[in-house]
């Protein structure tokens, strides 16, 4: 099924998908140096791809997609950043 924009986890508790992932990544990174500037955040600002990093916390990971049972290729997904 290629016509699924397959669901592939959490970032961050919210859902994302193949195609808004860079979106919602760059969005907390962003958030991040927002709080950074008043101060309440401690330390550096991620970068996107950081925020991707499943040893950081923010990812949660499906292996299938849910709706269509497309194995996820993550490394594929990750490479990207
Ligand atoms: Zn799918």
């Amino acid at each position: 099924m290629k016509d699924c924009d397959c669901f592939i986890g959490f970032l961050s508790g919210e859902k994302i998908n193949k195609l808004n992932i860079h979106h919602i990544a760059e969005g907390i990174s962003d958030s991040q140096s927002n709080l950074k500037q008043y101060g309440l955040i401690k330390g550096d600002v991620l970068t996107p791809k950081q925020i991707v990093d499943n040893r950081r916390g923010y990812l949660s990971r499906f292996a299938f997609c849910p709706y269509c049972g497309e194995k996820i290729d993550w490394k594929e997904i990750l490479n990207k950043f």
